[in-house]
């Protein structure tokens, strides 16, 4: 049950809202008061504590930090006219956290703590919440070993903490896209679909040196011929080929299942477009946008959305997209939007009251 555990909350005694500009929220920037924070030892979760945003002490042996046992989730919430706050399905994200602990050899949090520990500290936080069009709370509950031994193991010891972080616009521009040749972001054995600190790292060489070419990210490829299309920096990605969404299928457990990706099918399919998940290659991308069957690329993701793709880049090809052309994916944009901001009727259970 939601609210079987035993939560100690300790109340900030001067709250920082005051100073906070609701009209310059930067993603990721600002933190409301509180924190949550449980530690994992002796084989359970205990000590859950709400409490005031803080440092946290380590030792430097920590073995995290040494050796990447590390997981994270970004969710978002919204506040109606009406007071109510809203979490966009935040059982997804509780089910891929501990898929993703699974894979990284650390204990599954309990739903009490992840999602009954999130409503609690964000009902608590709740003035920090922006209604303006496009803003919202961005969640970010992660979890990390806490064992102080520099050796390889998997740790005894964990830390799950949620923070929440007010957010205005994300603005993404329409991205500028290399497709990538020498990299790899995810192979089948590996953690690909894992929401692991780790891959992240992995990613930022292929980035920078797309953005030294003057692009701004990569689209992923296979590890073995560099042809079969995976994600977009990171994000999912989707094509829209005449009537028909195709994007990469999660069956070899390279691409990570985007909680927007799913929610973004099942509204296209809704739009009247054939949903394809399945094997695509960077030929039959080229091919389709030499006939004009090609209309549309774009990312998905919590963080942006939607973001739109102009140009595509592959060895001495250039696949441009006209932005004044594409219909899908604003359109799609604006669904997931009044969706999430309760403009549109929640007919699909998304939206989940704090
Ligand atoms: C988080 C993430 C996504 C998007 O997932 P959402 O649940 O839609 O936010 C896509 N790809 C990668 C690699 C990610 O880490």
């Amino acid at each position: 049950m939601v609210d079987a555990v035993n939560i100690n909350v300790t109340k900030t005694a001067s709250s920082k809202l005051k100073d906070l500009d609701f009209s310059n929220l930067p993603f990721g920037k600002h933190f409301t008061d509180h924190m949550l924070v449980a530690t994992y030892a002796d084989g359970e979760w205990q000590n859950v504590e709400i409490k005031p945003y803080q440092p946290l002490q380590l030792e430097p042996s920590l073995v995290a930090i040494h050796y990447g046992q590390s997981i994270f989730e970004g969710i978002k919430a919204y506040r109606y006219e009406n007071g109510d706050a809203f979490i966009f399905r935040p059982h997804d994200n509780f089910k891929r956290f501990n898929t993703s602990a699974e894979r990284m050899c650390m204990p599954a949090v309990p739903e009490e703590i992840f999602i009954g520990g999130m409503k609690q500290l964000i009902e608590l936080d709740k003035e920090w919440i922006p209604t303006a069009a496009d803003h919202s709370l961005y969640i970010r509950p992660f979890m990390f070993s806490t064992d102080t031994i520099i050796g390889v193991k998997p740790s005894d010891t964990y830390l799950f903490i949620i923070i929440l972080s007010p957010t205005g616009p994300y603005y993404s521009a329409p991205m500028r896209i290399v497709v990538e040749e020498t990299y790899t972001r995810a192979a089948p054995g590996g953690v690909g679909f894992a929401k692991n600190a780790g891959n992240y790292a992995a990613s930022l060489l292929a980035m920078q040196l797309a953005k030294k070419q003057g692009y701004d990210q990569v689209l992923w490829t296979d590890a073995f011929e560099h042809k079969w299309l995976q994600e977009v920096g990171t994000m999912n990605v989707m094509f829209i080929i005449n009537n028909t969404a195709v994007t990469p299928s999660l069956e070899e457990g390279t691409i990570l299942a985007g909680v927007t990706r799913d929610t973004a099918l099942t509204v296209l399919k809704e739009m009247g477009l054939t949903i394809e998940e399945r094997k695509i290659s960077i030929d039959e991308l080229i091919d389709a946008y030499n006939d004009g069957s090609l209309k549309e690329v774009f990312g998905t993701g919590t963080a942006a959305t939607i973001s739109l793709i102009q140009e595509l880049k592959y060895k001495d090809t250039i696949l441009k997209f006209d932005l004044s052309k594409l219909t899908v994916a604003p359109e799609l944009k604006r669904r997931l939007d009044n969706i999430r901001t309760g403009v549109s009727a929640d007919t699909h259970g998304w939206m989940e009251r704090v």
